[in-house]
């Protein structure tokens, strides 16, 4: 059902301020900034082989990564793995009574996605994407 590691998120109070970090420090390469208005956040996308680290930073205070880093601070805030038909790894895992936050898959900023609720990933917020 899971293809890969798609991207693994995390939560920053600053991109610019990240980017020392993961530019400067580690030596990744930025390709990309998107900002998602609907979600509040801005996000950059930097590529590490087949998968890519993301940074999301709130635009609004009112968003969810406003809110996480407002209780928990900077840190992993999901892993995405890409499937090949996102409907059908929904129904599996409701099958399997996986606690999903969506049950259907809503439009991202790189394909359809769903998330996968911590509670049934021992900790961590999971992330499905069907690349389009
Ligand atoms: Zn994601």
């Amino acid at each position: 059902m899971i293809k890969k590691i798609d991207h693994i998120a995390i939560a920053v109070h600053s991109i610019e301020e990240a980017l020392q970090t993961y530019e400067g420090a580690l030596g990744l390469e930025l390709t990309d900034v998107k900002e998602v208005p609907e979600r509040g956040v801005k996000a950059a996308f930097l590529p590490v082989g087949a998968s890519e680290i993301e940074l999301v930073e709130p635009i609004t205070a009112d968003s969810s990564i406003a809110k996480f880093l407002e209780k928990r601070g900077e840190g992993l805030h999901h892993v995405c793995f890409e499937v090949e038909d996102i409907e059908a790894a929904l129904q599996d895992l409701a099958a399997k009574e996986v606690q999903l936050i969506d049950t259907q898959p809503r439009q991202g900023a790189h394909g359809r996605v769903a998330f996968i609720h911590p509670k049934s990933t021992h900790g961590v917020l999971m992330e499905l994407i069907e690349k389009h």
